[in-house]
């Protein structure tokens, strides 16, 4: 069996329809504080929360687990820098307690979601796995924090692990019945289609007086479903070779929010209006990942990497879920 932590967040939820799609027994552990009961699509639901140690060695116990997918966190950077203490508990003392529960368990796989927030303000573009970490808010931080803590599991005690450092993940499942539902939302893309079903009256475009060909910020946008599909590829991955490895995950392109509100208008069919505002902290110019390596040992490939695609299955999903996964 496999287990997803915060398998009803947006990614997660992904995950275990994908794990189920794949024919894997699938336990699911979420608190339901962001995600959504009803983004489940199947497997063995529990509803508890990393820092509580009882609760992990129920879920062990009870079920014959082999590798753990683990995406529950705090995510929000602007949250983090407000309140690094939730962001430490949540991230670095639920995840100790996941790997503390995994070890006496003898459970030695773990598929741990990071964050292209550890390299802070690239060096180079496209960033390579090998480069310089400086996050630059607490949320980077704690992911930074758990990959190092993770390579002394390793060492101490065989733990193996793959840390996928994600991207701007966006779109949704093809069919769009699962999607991204946050609250507050803060990302580009479900803002725009929000903007296009009315829902916002506009965009706000984060500065356009920076360094890029438009002034605008550029991001690189990798499918949720593709992310998904690398998860399942790093166990495999896990399974043959008995390695831990991090790796970087998008699409290796760059789109800037000008061309995702140009592209959003062409796939709605109208245009969505915008203003451009000033710069939000903290944000890059440019931010663009090298995904050679995943590509070149997890034999990784994107199916759904035009920015057309990303855009138009999120809209299946907006589109028919204007208020999320409320009624
Ligand atoms: N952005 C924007 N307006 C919004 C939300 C985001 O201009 O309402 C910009 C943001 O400044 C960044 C890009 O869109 O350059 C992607 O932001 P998002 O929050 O989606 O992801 P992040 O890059 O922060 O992880």
């Amino acid at each position: 069996m496999i287990l997803v932590t915060g398998g009803a967040g947006y990614i997660g939820s992904h995950m275990v329809w994908l794990l189920i799609e794949k024919g894997y027994d699938v336990v699911v552990i979420d608190n339901l504080e962001k995600g959504h009961k009803k983004a489940v699509l199947g497997g063995k639901f529990y509803n508890g929360d990393l820092k509580d140690k009882e609760f992990l060695e129920k879920v062990f116990a009870e079920n014959d687990i082999s590798a753990v997918i683990h995406f529950a966190a705090s995510s929000l950077v602007g949250e983090s820098v407000q309140n690094p203490i939730k962001y430490y508990y949540n991230n670095v003392y639920g995840t100790l307690n996941l790997v503390d529960t995994m070890i006496k368990h003898n459970v030695k796989k773990l598929v741990f979601s990071s964050t292209a927030a550890v390299y802070g303000e690239p060096e180079n573009i496209p960033i390579l796995e090998e480069d310089k970490t400086q996050p630059t808010n607490p949320y980077g931080e704690t992911k930074l924090a758990i990959e190092k803590m993770l390579k002394w599991m390793d060492i101490a005690y065989g733990l193996k692990f793959v840390s996928l450092r994600y991207f701007n993940v966006a779109g949704s499942h093809p069919d769009g019945i699962i999607g991204e539902d946050h609250n507050p939302e803060t990302h580009l893309i479900p803002i725009v289609l929000q903007t296009a079903l009315g829902i916002r009256e506009k965009v706000i475009v984060y500065g356009n007086d920076y360094n890029t060909k438009d002034g605008t910020c550029i991001r690189d946008y990798i499918h949720v479903v593709d992310l998904c599909d690398a998860h399942l590829k790093a166990m495999e991955y896990l399974e043959k070779n008995n390695k831990s490895e991090i790796f970087n995950l998008g699409n290796g392109m760059g789109f800037s929010v000008m061309e995702v509100i140009e592209k959003a208008s062409e796939v709605v069919g109208k245009k969505i209006p915008y203003e451009i505002g000033p710069r939000r902290a903290g944000d890059p110019s440019i931010l663009v990942a090298s995904s050679q390596k995943a590509q070149k040992l997890l034999g990784w490939q994107q199916k759904y990497n035009s920015l057309e695609t990303i855009i138009s299955t999120a809209w299946k999903w907006h589109s028919t879920h204007p208020h999320g996964y409320e009624e």
